[in-house]
């Protein structure tokens, strides 16, 4: 098998004892009380060992955070200042994207080619951001209030950056989605702690150094490492001003929850369940292999995964038989290997949940490809295609964030819709079909945060992201994503 060259200062990163948070701009947390271990789930081999932060690493970054928020040197911040810094954290997390991703590949398992794509479109989200700084934007506007002694109004509505933000992600796409919330945060001129997943977060620490390299004044950004312990600590601080989380609808409830707690301001990027509806007319070459890619890339360990597959009846058979191809053709192999077209799964744990869906799947439904664990070392599953009559199954509705699709036939463009909202979640969508008409009926009616068609879901930093129901709360990305750091001050002048 022939390998990438892991970059040498990776080896040398990872061999360092003292690996864990960064507050004010230093690395620290070589005396903590409790350490988890970071597993290379190719090969199962250990690759660090990082600590967990508990309550007086948690009140130092969020005091860190809360100064500088208070600094005239961030505060007062000019915003073409602000921008330069954003470009410049651009610039070396381009540098260093090769580092970042081999760091990538290795904690987590995924293609090291995606994984520095990650990296790259990371690098573009601080680029978008970067010139948000200097478009900020209020409103004049009229009110009828009259005023004491006949005097005029002169009356306008200003955006404020919210404060110390809280930013929670989750292991999948830990360099991009933390992107997504540090840059907008940055760019409005709040300050952040970041918790990066328990499972991948030696990426995330060693890209904290950059922020310190690019010019970031002390405690603008800090990073502290810990599991949903920590998590729950950042969470429930009564210091912060906002939370962002990404990750399960599970922890995205208590979040939402202990938020209400303190009137803390939330966004939730939360679970999903995304359907595919196939029609007959489609361009079906294309679109069975875009529905094999959108659920089998990253191992389906991707929040919009197109896993349930609505084909229809008249082409479910043939259809079928073209994903099943694409699935069996797929090669499995370490994320480092050029020719792997999927990696492992990220734990040995998410594995065995994953394999668990598999093995308890309704006896109603048909295994059609798949549907094992590869033996030998590393956490690897073969792609799964799993077929059902209709949607009342288990794996129709619940998330297993893995590579296993459900494809159920439907009779008509109405059964279609029907079985598709057919869920508690409303993250992603997608329609396949070359009339205009039916793809207009299927955007206004799919009850989801995104719809694409004739194509798979992909993030661009100017196209809003989130999801409807139990797929979570407020958007990312875009002007949306911005003004989701932002608060509005209503004032009125009398003159
Ligand atoms: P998770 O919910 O288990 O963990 C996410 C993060 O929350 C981790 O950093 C974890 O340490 C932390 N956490 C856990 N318990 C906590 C608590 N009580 N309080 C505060 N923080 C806590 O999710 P995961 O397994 O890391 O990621 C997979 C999930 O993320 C899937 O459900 C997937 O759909 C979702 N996801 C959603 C999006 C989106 O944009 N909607 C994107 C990627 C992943």
């Amino acid at each position: 098998m022939k390998m990438y060259t892991i970059p040498k200062e990776v080896e040398s990163f990872i061999e360092k004892a003292e690996f864990g948070h960064f507050i004010n701009n230093r690395y620290g947390g070589n005396m903590a009380k409790r350490y988890l271990e970071i597993i290379n789930p190719a090969n199962e081999d250990s690759l660090a060992k990082v600590p967990v932060a508990g309550s007086d690493e948690v009140d130092a970054a969020v005091s860190a955070a809360r100064d500088a928020f208070k600094s005239p040197d961030w505060h007062d911040m000019s915003p073409d200042s602000r921008e330069d810094l954003l470009h410049r954290l651009a610039t070396l997390i381009e540098e260093k994207h090769e580092t970042i991703a081999a760091i990538l590949t290795l904690e987590n398992g995924k293609l090291y080619a995606q994984a520095k794509s990650e990296v790259m479109s990371a690098a573009r989200t601080f680029r978008f951001y970067a010139g948000w700084c200097t478009k900020m934007e209020g409103d004049l506007i009229d009110i009828s209030l009259k005023q004491p002694q006949k005097k005029k109004n002169f009356t306008f509505l200003k955006r404020e950056a919210v404060g110390v933000v809280v930013a929670i992600v989750p292991w999948n796409f830990p360099i991009s989605i933390a992107s997504w919330k540090l840059a907008p945060a940055l760019a409005a001129g709040c300050t952040v702690v970041l918790k990066p997943s328990e499972v991948c977060p030696l990426s995330s620490i060693y890209m904290a150094r950059l922020f310190e390299e690019a010019g970031f004044p002390r405690g603008v950004f800090n990073l502290v490492v810990g599991d949903g312990e920590t998590g729950a600590l950042l969470t429930t601080h009564k210091n912060v001003d906002k939370i962002t989380f990404t990750g399960s609808t599970a922890v995205g409830k208590i979040i939402g929850k202990s938020a209400m707690e303190n009137l803390t301001a939330v966004s939730l990027e939360l679970g999903g369940k995304s359907p595919v509806i196939v029609f007959e007319d489609a361009d079906l070459k294309l679109a069975a292999k875009s529905v094999a890619m959108g659920i089998f890339r990253n191992g389906g360990q991707v929040c919009v995964a197109g896993s349930r597959a609505y084909i229809q009846e008249s082409i479910f058979e043939s259809f079928l038989d073209m994903l099943k191809q694409e699935a069996e053709s797929m090669n499995i192999s370490d994320g480092f290997d050029p020719d792997a077209d999927l990696g492992p799964l990220v734990s040995e744990a998410h594995l065995s949940r994953v394999c668990d869906y598999v093995e308890k799947a309704d006896n109603k439904l048909r295994l059609k490809t798949g549907g094992h664990k590869q033996e030998g070392s590393g956490f690897y599953m073969q792609p799964t295609i799993f077929t059902a009559e209709d949607n009342n199954s288990v794996l129709a509705s619940e998330e297993v964030f893995g590579p296993v699709l459900l494809a159920i036939p439907f009779s008509d463009m109405n059964h279609a819709l029907s079985m598709a909202n057919d869920s508690e979640y409303g993250l992603s969508s997608a329609v396949w079909t070359k009339d205009i008409s039916k793809a207009l009926e299927c955007v206004h009616t799919l009850d989801a945060g995104w719809v694409f068609v004739n194509s798979i879901p992909r993030s661009d930093p100017n196209f809003p992201i989130g999801g409807n129901k139990l797929s979570g709360l407020g958007r990312e990305l875009g002007k949306e994503g911005l003004y989701a750091y932002t608060k509005l001050k209503s004032v009125n002048i009398a003159y």
